[in-house]
């Protein structure tokens, strides 16, 4: 009776804790999770600090970081890689140019680390740079602290895809299918370990940003990552999963666009369903997407129902629309 009583309650203990590693821990500053051998995942802390996710992967003989976060972000992720491994960071490879992706590059090259990203990244931020990371550094102190007037840009840029780092241990591919977040994409995959990461691609959560996006484009980009056969998924924000990030994904970019499309050719105008903002208000739409995106949804709908409106009337891809 005692055994019994004792089983049921670790058995009870056990599931709290995992209960709490899936609510809260993993968005943790500091917590890693081990994917594979070798892969570490860190979920960056969004909500409260704007961070991206990282992912740690280990080579023979140096390691080789996937997104250079904020700088902060940078900081943190740095600690764990040196608590986690005596091998030096080698490359850090930035999947797209936004700031909580990009920003920390000059945290990175410092310790000697070489920074690493599709050509598109540099393109994108000669496009929109330096003017967002001057009003990053007016927002943010760990920006500000670098008084530089611009973000650095990757040293190292490839324009045929896969570029391939290889060494005795593990094949690393990092990939550009188009334009989906940004013109600058970036993916990586470990085809053995079948380990994917995804950028801003593809997230676990309402994470989804549409302003610099191609919205039409982004279920195909998805879908053609999507046919490398991912077992792990790990996307720029929100948890780590499997496949199912990717369906989701492209399930949610598809309907959005479905949705917008509808209420276009149903002769709606964009007051209709993004109704102004009274001073102090929150954004709201009328448009409603199936139940099965439900966990992409959340306070961003009524600007993506916005940036899908204007991409679809003006027929140009959201981000070539000037702003
Ligand atoms: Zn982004």
């Amino acid at each position: 009776m005692k055994t019994q009583r004792w089983l049921i309650l670790s058995a009870f203990a056990v599931l709290a804790a995992m209960a709490f590693l899936a609510t809260s821990t993993e968005a943790q500053p500091g917590f890693v999770k081990l994917i594979v051998p070798g892969v570490w995942f860190c979920e960056g802390d969004l909500a409260n600090l704007g961070h991206s996710n990282n992912i740690i992967i280990e080579m023979k003989d140096y390691l080789i970081v996937v997104d250079a976060n904020f700088p902060s972000g940078a900081r943190l992720t740095l600690e764990t890689a040196r608590r986690i491994s005596s091998k030096p960071v080698k490359y850090v490879f930035d999947t797209h140019h936004h700031g909580d992706h990009a920003y920390g590059n000059p945290i990175w090259t410092k310790t000697g680390a070489i920074t690493l990203a599709y050509v598109g990244v540099a393109e994108e931020m000669k496009r929109y740079e330096p003017a967002r990371w001057q009003a990053s550094a007016k927002q943010r102190p760990d920006v500000a602290e670098l008084h530089l007037d611009a973000p650095e840009p990757p040293q190292q840029t490839f324009d045929k895809s896969p570029f391939i780092l290889k060494d005795g241990s593990r094949e690393v591919r990092f990939q550009f299918f188009g334009w989906a977040h940004t013109r600058g994409d970036g993916f990586v995959y470990l085809p053995k370990e079948k380990v994917l990461c995804t950028g801003d691609a593809a997230v676990n959560g309402p994470h989804n940003f549409t302003a610099d996006a191609n919205v039409a484009n982004w279920p195909k980009v998805v879908r053609a990552a999507q046919s490398l056969g991912a077992v792990y998924v790990l996307p720029g924000h929100g948890p780590s999963g499997g496949p199912e990030i990717l369906d989701g994904q492209i399930r949610f970019m598809t309907e959005l666009h479905r949705a917008v499309d509808a209420a276009i050719k149903e002769g709606k105008k964009l007051e209709d369903v993004v109704p102004p903002v009274a001073a102090g208000g929150s954004a709201k739409t009328t448009l409603t997407l199936p139940g099965n995106v439900k966990n992409w949804v959340g306070p961003s709908l009524p600007a993506q129902v916005r940036d899908t409106w204007e991409e679809i009337v003006q027929k140009k891809p959201h981000g070539d629309i000037p702003h």
